[in-house]
């Protein structure tokens, strides 16, 4: 009986891994909100580490990013959830900083950018509906946000895709 590659791969790998980087107390004071999104993840970590310098960083990942802090939605209890998620995790991580990144195409970008968690609660929107949208959830955010009087400070992008690819990330004010 012949053994494909792919089974003798499996057959010489370990059952456990141990890493080289070692585990360290210290907590980061950055908190990361973004999408789920895996196709922006290396465009995110370089924008973070060349632009930002923040390499160690808390994460909070779901569909939509900061767009999933928003109820009033037909997901409202979702929404809730992960606000109390969030305020949890800054107080109990001790956040200092709060990174808020949402997604999608620059004017000129690929339709197939917008974030598929707006696609889904927002059907037959345009992109540019999307952007005016993602503008209004992070206004409710930020109220929600001085309502809960965290001491933190919070900054927000919108990574958005260029026609060449590229990704451009934008101060949202
Ligand atoms: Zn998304």
């Amino acid at each position: 009986m012949s053994i494909t590659a792919e089974q003798k791969g499996s057959e010489q790998k370990a059952a456990a891994y141990t890493s080289k980087a070692r585990w360290t107390p210290e907590r980061p004071r950055v908190l990361v909100t973004c999408c789920s999104d895996g196709r922006l993840q290396e465009a995110i970590d370089e924008f973070l580490e060349n632009y930002l310098n923040i390499c160690d960083y808390d994460r909070f990942y779901a569909p939509g990013g900061p767009g999933a802090l928003t109820p009033g939605r037909y997901e409202f209890l979702r929404a809730t959830q992960y606000r109390d998620d969030l305020a949890f995790l800054i107080r109990a991580h001790k956040v200092e900083e709060l990174l808020l990144i949402f997604h999608g195409p620059a004017p000129d970008g690929p339709d197939e950018a917008v974030c598929a968690y707006y696609k889904r609660i927002l059907p037959h929107t345009s992109a540019g509906q999307v952007r005016a949208q993602q503008a209004q959830d992070l206004a409710d955010l930020r109220v929600y946000l001085d309502d809960l009087r965290l001491t933190v400070r919070t900054r927000a992008y919108r990574a958005e895709v260029l026609a060449d690819k590229r990704v451009q990330f934008v101060l949202m004010t």
